[in-house]
């Protein structure tokens, strides 16, 4: 799926909330046409996106997929890996069941039988077929005369003592967007999904799916899947701010278990990073199926490249939809490549200018929509009304989410409104795009921008990347991201592929000159050397302090060089053993702390610049 600045989005099989978030943000469906060939910005592939692929993207181009970032989500593979770390790091890499990929390891799969047989017990396997999804092919067996597969396949042991809800079983899925590997970043969600069997757990049933697996995707078809069950109720899904709530009526709690999460997703990540090239514009967003047994302790089953993106039930829309849009804020997608970004800037300066208070502009209410709409139809000749439209709904979802935020997520609405307001106070009304009240252009007339810049702001700092025109830069010092008019005007003519004259060679890619660009660097000008803390419910989990100092080498290279990713890993693990330790001594010395208590100790002890990750309450 591919979507333009003038959005189009290309083959489109099921309805889902990414093409309907899309469009909601103005996007469109892509058609590939003769001279519009490049005219996209953003590619959403439900596979894994090739290095040959990757090579011919421009530079305005995104896509939901980074070379190699596919391989821990083959079940053999993070099998592989995640054994291949404990080797290495020791018992911190415990939160994946033993398992063996088979047929190349069924030998030892026969030796651990053995030895456990001798032992007097009697343990139960899972086996899943590697190319499978959603359940297909999985069934469970004790004795090794009954396994059989016909492909490749992962034999795990199976986890017995799953924690029930109404003796139900239970396994979470938790969504998580990497923008960069090099360097590490990574986000966690706050919200997801808790997906339940519909048949209660029994071990004496070794046969029946529903009582067994947790798949949505199967569920849905159970028996049981309409019944109002036992605490769970009908459906098979709930949010995690119902699991937490749950939690908290139970008084089970669930702070640590939360810690050991967000722990296992980053070790899980960096597992892979040695792999993976040095690659910008594109990220990858995972979904991470986590069990949770009665003791407690998470247990990762699967890493999915596509997360199911698909309206079955109304906790769907509430969680995958703001997902979406929050992931589109933090990647910046919008910024540059789309008329709204334009508008929107806009929309902020001019608030701004007239208001002098960009928080108040970040909360302003339904009743306020008229002003705001005033100042664009004072300027009516320059703004074409599809577009205000457009910011309008833009504008209206952003405040209704954040009002809904505001009392559960203090912090998160306090780092939307440093970016509003970082975009807002770096355009004095000088810089105003397009202050001859010209409209810029949109499709229909495919000629360049008229955006009128004044000359350089003096205060901007100079660390962009040179041959790639990027719209903001950081300052340093201040830490605030400025917005220069005449970088904005480059912005939208380099990242507009529609309004760029091709006669004049202006296209620039990721050839040539600019073979392998700095990876921390995008052509929207997110600098992922110093990550935002968060964006809506999306809490960075790593790096969890000041951002550590990047390798220069780094840079030209397609592939770091293998003593640089080893020094990274372990840089990586060696913060999460810290985190990981903290919070298990903080929970134990403060077992009936609040969440809030636990989180500032967190944050005073290990220095952290975001927020400590617990879904929302
Ligand atoms: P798929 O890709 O087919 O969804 P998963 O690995 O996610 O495969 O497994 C499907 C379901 O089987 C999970 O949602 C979970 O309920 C159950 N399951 C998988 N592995 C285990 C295990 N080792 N122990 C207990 N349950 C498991």
């Amino acid at each position: 799926t591919h979507f333009t600045c003038f959005h189009k989005l290309r083959r489109i099989v099921t309805a889902n909330f990414q093409r309907s978030v899309c469009v909601e943000r103005g996007w469109r469906e892509y058609s590939e046409c003769g001279v519009l060939r490049d005219s996209w910005n953003l590619w959403w592939r439900t596979t894994g996106l090739p290095l040959s692929h990757y090579k011919t993207l421009k530079t305005w181009q995104f896509t939901n997929h980074i070379p190699k970032g596919s391989s821990i989500c083959r079940k053999d593979n993070l099998a592989r890996y995640l054994r291949c770390m404990r080797k290495i790091y020791g018992n911190i890499y415990d939160f994946s069941p033993l398992g063996y990929n088979l047929p190349l390891e069924y030998t030892k799969l026969v030796a651990e039988f053995s030895r456990h047989s001798k032992n007097g017990g009697e343990s139960v396997w899972i086996c899943k077929p590697v190319g499978q999804s959603q359940g297909r092919g999985i069934f469970l067996f004790k004795d090794l005369g009954d396994l059989c597969y016909d492909s490749n396949a992962i034999v795990q042991r199976y986890i017995q003592n799953p924690l029930l809800i109404g003796g139900y079983k239970f396994d979470l899925r938790l969504y998580v967007c990497i923008p960069s590997y090099h360097p590490l970043t990574v986000y966690l969600y706050r919200e997801g999904l808790a997906r339940f069997s519909t048949d209660k757990f029994s071990m004496a049933d070794l046969t029946n799916p529903f009582c067994h697996l947790t798949n949505s995707s199967l569920n849905k078809w159970g028996p049981g899947y309409n019944e109002k069950k036992e605490r769970v109720g009908a459906g098979c899904k709930w949010s995690l701010k119902q699991l937490r709530r749950y939690f908290h009526q139970a008084k089970i709690s669930d702070w640590l278990l939360w810690q050991r999460i967000s722990a296992l997703v980053v070790l899980t990540v960096v597992s892979q990073l040695s792999g993976i090239p040095n690659t910008a514009n594109c990220f990858e967003f995972y979904g991470f199926d986590v069990l949770i047994d009665s003791s407690l302790r998470p247990w990762l089953l699967e890493v999915n490249l596509s997360p199911a993106l698909g309206n079955d039930c109304d906790i769907d829309a509430i969680v995958k939809k703001p997902m979406l849009h929050d992931m589109f804020d933090l990647l910046g997608l919008p910024m540059c490549n789309t008329g709204l970004s334009l508008f929107t800037i806009w929309s902020n300066s001019t608030s701004e200018n007239n208001s002098n208070d960009i928080s108040s502009s970040e909360n302003e209410d339904e009743e306020n929509e008229p002003q705001k709409l005033r100042l664009f139809s004072g300027r009516k000749e320059a703004i074409h009304s599809s577009a205000i439209s457009v910011v309008a709904a833009a504008s209206r979802w952003k405040r209704r989410h954040q009002q809904k935020n505001h009392t559960t997520n203090v912090s998160a609405t306090r780092s939307r409104k440093k970016s509003v307001c970082l975009q807002s106070t770096s355009l004095p009304s000088t810089t105003v795009p397009n202050p001859n009240g010209r409209k810029p252009r949109t499709r229909s007339t495919g000629t360049k921008t008229p955006i009128k810049s004044s000359s350089n702001s003096p205060n901007i700092a100079q660390n962009s990347y040179s041959t790639s025109s990027l719209a903001f830069s950081e300052d340093e010092e201040s830490g605030q991201r400025c917005i220069n008019a005449q970088m904005l005007q480059d912005s939208w003519t380099h990242y507009n592929p529609l309004l760029i004259d091709r006669s004049k060679n202006q296209v620039r890619g990721f050839h040539g000159q600019n073979k392998y660009p700095p990876p921390m660097l995008w052509g929207n000008g997110r600098d992922w050397r110093s990550p935002t803390a968060g964006e809506g419910n999306w809490v960075r989990l790593y790096p969890l302090g000041p951002t550590t100092q990047y390798h220069p080498a780094q840079e030209s290279q397609e592939l770091p060089s293998t003593t640089q990713a080893d020094r990274e890993v372990k840089n990586v693990v060696s913060a999460v053993h810290k985190y990981s330790k903290a919070a298990r001594e903080i929970f134990k010395r403060n077992p009936t702390f609040s969440d809030e208590l636990l989180n500032s100790e967190m944050k005073q002890t290990l220095g952290l610049t975001s927020d400590v990750w617990l879904p929302t309450k």
